[in-house]
């Protein structure tokens, strides 16, 4: 444990500084000590342990009927062999008696006897046996969470907490930023996590440190850069006061940038306008200035909504949500996409399938299509807020052409209740989908033609082409939207839909890289939506590019065997471009 002033050099993963105190939350890990009980206090220890497994059984009998609802029987089931091990009532005598031979605290002994039975099970090659070792643990960190009435959603912490983690889903993100945490250093997930997105979206700094996070004590005085990936912790009072000094100055900072963007209209050296636009998760601070200003949201995460509400909203709630943001941005127009849910879109203990390859399983557009009900309450909320005619919906991880039309036909089917019902709606609303799977890359030819615009979600399509998981650091090297494939896959897209005269847009976080800024001029995408934190940079860069001079670069680069071929070729066009002389503000 660090006892003195210590600076920890992490990964930045969302901008901002944060000073506060450390609440370390480990999900999993319950502090279990062994204490030895006085025989007049034996019985009452067995009795809160038939509490806390009484307490189990029922929250695994609610989670069953909730999963039973939302997503059918199939999903349920896997409840089934947590309620069945909760309710074995040989194991729990096994725990009451050995409590009353040993006297030793309740907590300690069933989580003993817990290890011993699910050790044989972990290491067995069927793997039955692993699972049912999983459901097994998964059933013990209740009970013990109980007996100890430390719950993770109970969590409470005073103001300036900074939570110190093991994983952090953006759930979590949520869920503590409500309980007005101001930072986190997790010891997992990458830049391009979900995690990192709607932390950068709530302006909450993050910092990636794979082993330090552990050796962080509960309490411990802490600063935290986002920016620079640093961590201090037992700052002195001198570094207080200096980070004090910086986190004034960038605070306003960052928001005045973003209304001066109308002093910076994004038009290329050579007059060619740029279109951008903001990817958007919840309301944010930036909003009314991006909607003032004219900007469209190119891509609205309305999972978010999902997992701040821990359910699907009703209609009426997404009505009511969809048609403000639609009026919000009257001027422009909003694309929503429709629920993206699933590998690390969700939250803690959500009602969702344990899979062993969540990236590659039930997420985005897959798991809608077997939702239906709740696809169709979404889309007819849409097109109900959709009569001032700035509305499009946007479909996610598409991977095949059968996928699209399913959606398609229950589109169709939302539309013709709304008719029947007389409730009015954008006829023409617009229909897109995100080319972010491989498979929907190679075959945009055949998907385009079905469609009315495509968006291009780099930080996916990144993913699935490198076999590199956007959330591990450790593969982050790999991970690389200027791979020649990467940059081969999107040129695929550009020109069918060029093609097709269909609008093409990107939206992944490559949008907002300058590095890729010439490429994307070159290849005259119609609109590249980023982070609003990155729009006043890019708007600025965007006028000291020449869009011949682009379009040569792109040549270039086609012709590049390697990321690294590529990456210098950017960098030494983006040196020389640096040299020249600021841009003149507009009369
Ligand atoms: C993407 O994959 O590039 C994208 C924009 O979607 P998300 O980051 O929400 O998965
Ligand atoms: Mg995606």
């Amino acid at each position: 444990m660090f006892n003195r002033r210590t600076v920890i050099k992490g990964t930045p993963i969302s901008g901002g500084i944060a000073m506060g105190h450390a609440r370390v939350v480990l999900p999993g890990d319950v502090e279990l000590a062994e204490i030895t009980i006085p025989a007049s206090r034996v019985e009452g220890e067995i009795e809160a342990l038939v509490l806390a497994v009484g307490l189990t059984i029922q929250e695994i009998r609610e989670l069953m009927e909730s999963a039973g609802k939302k997503i059918g029987g199939p999903v349920a089931r896997i409840f089934d062999a947590q309620l069945l091990i909760a309710d074995d009532d040989e194991f729990l005598n096994q725990v009451k008696s050995e409590i009353r031979q040993t006297r030793r605290n309740a907590a300690f002994v069933y989580n003993n006897l817990v290890k011993s039975t699910t050790a044989p099970l972990k290491s067995s090659p069927d793997e039955y046996m692993r699972q049912m070792a999983t459901d097994i643990e998964a059933v013990a960190q209740r009970v013990l969470s109980h007996l100890s009435g430390h719950e993770k959603t109970d969590l409470k912490f005073p103001p300036h907490t900074i939570l110190v983690g093991k994983m952090v889903t953006p759930g979590d993100v949520l869920l503590y930023r409500q309980r007005k945490a101001v930072g986190f250093v997790v010891s997992e997930g990458g830049q391009n996590s979900h995690m990192a997105l709607i932390s950068r979206a709530l302006r909450l700094p993050v910092v990636l440190s794979r082993d330090s996070c552990f050796d962080i004590a509960n309490n411990s005085r802490l600063i935290i850069d986002g920016t620079a990936g640093e961590i201090i912790v037992h700052p002195t009072s001198d570094d207080w006061t200096e980070y004090q000094k910086r986190r004034k100055r960038q605070g306003p900072a960052a928001i005045t940038r973003i209304r001066k963007l109308s002093e910076v209209p994004p038009t290329t050296a050579d007059g060619r306008p740029v279109n951008i636009g903001a990817n958007l998760t919840l309301r944010g601070p930036a909003d009314d200035i991006l909607a003032e200003q004219g900007f469209p949201v190119g891509l609205y995460r309305t999972e978010f909504l999902y997992l701040a509400n821990y359910d699907f909203p009703d209609e009426e709630s997404q009505y009511d949500y969809y048609r403000q943001i639609a009026q919000k941005y009257a001027r422009s127009y909003v694309v929503l996409r429709a629920f993206d849910l699933g590998y690390d879109k969700l939250i803690a203990d959500a009602v969702w399938p344990q899979e062993d390859n969540p990236a590659l399983g039930w997420r985005g557009m897959r798991a809608m299509l077997d939702m239906t009900n709740e696809f169709k309450t979404q889309i007819r909320a849409i097109l109900r807020a959709s009569t001032g005619k700035n509305l499009k919906i946007l479909l996610p991880m598409i991977s095949d052409v059968s996928e699209l039309d399913r959606a398609k036909k229950l589109i169709s089917q939302a539309k013709f209740q709304l008719r029947k019902q007389r409730i009015p709606f954008d006829e023409d609303i617009q229909v897109g989908i995100m080319a972010e799977v491989p498979s929907a890359a190679m075959t945009a030819e055949t998907l385009v033609k079905k469609v009315d615009f495509v968006s291009i979600g780099t930080n996916d399509l990144v993913q699935y082409t490198l076999a590199a998981d956007r959330m591990n650091s450790r593969v982050s090297k790999l991970y690389s939207a200027f791979h020649p494939s990467v940059l081969r896959l999107i040129l695929i897209v550009v020109e069918a839909c060029k093609k097709h005269g269909k609008p093409v847009s990107i939206c992944g976080e490559a949008a907002g890289d300058p590095l890729a800024l010439p490429l994307f001029i070159g290849m005259e995408i119609d609109l590249l939506s980023m982070n609003p934190a990155r729009i006043f940079d890019q708007c600025r860069f965007v006028k000291k590019i020449d869009s011949t001079m682009a379009r040569h670069l792109l040549a270039s680069v086609k012709a590049s065997e390697s990321q690294q071929q590529v990456i210098n070729m950017l960098q030494t066009y983006k040196s020389e471009l640096e040299k020249k002389k600021p841009f003149r503000k507009r009369k």
